[in-house]
């Protein structure tokens, strides 16, 4: 198993990519399990994506009005390589002092950008919920994932390759 438990933004990409390089020097195919703890809204490009939404943007040294994109494609295909079974757990206490937190670089995703990653991964992966609560992601519960996020400040699921 393999934890990559609140790893910051500046590290996190350049961990992945260790842990990945050293599977295949020990000729290791994958770990069964990786859980990724508060730590994938941290996978965010670094690239601002505040100007597509508004031409007047312009990014501030501080970042606080940026906003950085999310591969849910790229992060997810590179997770499953390390891993056969990848466990997300996200947590976010609004409170907390935190400079990942800034907007731009480590802002936690929006209900539409997980509604995006969830799309995404129901059409190619294995999903399954375990919090707030146990359930399968299909067509279905993907319509019921809204208004289940808006209640929650902490989720967990696990993918998988599809059989
Ligand atoms: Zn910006």
């Amino acid at each position: 198993m393999c934890v990559v438990d609140y790893v910051p933004r500046a590290h996190i990409i350049f961990l992945i990519n260790q842990l990945i390089n050293l599977l295949e020097k020990e000729g290791i195919r994958k770990f069964d399990f990786v859980l990724v703890s508060k730590t994938l809204h941290h996978l965010r490009t670094g690239k601002c994506v505040a100007k597509e939404r508004d031409e007047e943007h312009k990014c501030r040294e501080d970042e606080e009005c940026c906003i950085y994109g999310f591969e849910e494609q790229k992060i997810f295909e590179r997770l499953l390589k390390l891993g056969k079974r990848v466990i997300i757990y996200e947590y976010f206490e609004p409170d907390q002092n935190d400079y990942d937190k800034v907007r731009g670089r480590g802002g936690y995703f929006t209900t539409k950008e997980w509604k995006e990653t969830f799309e995404y991964l129901s059409k190619k992966y294995k999903v399954e919920f375990i919090r707030p609560q146990q359930f399968h992601l299909d067509k279905k519960t993907l319509n019921e994932v809204d208004s289940t996020l808006k209640q929650v400040d902490c989720i967990c699921f696990y993918v998988e390759l599809a059989n």
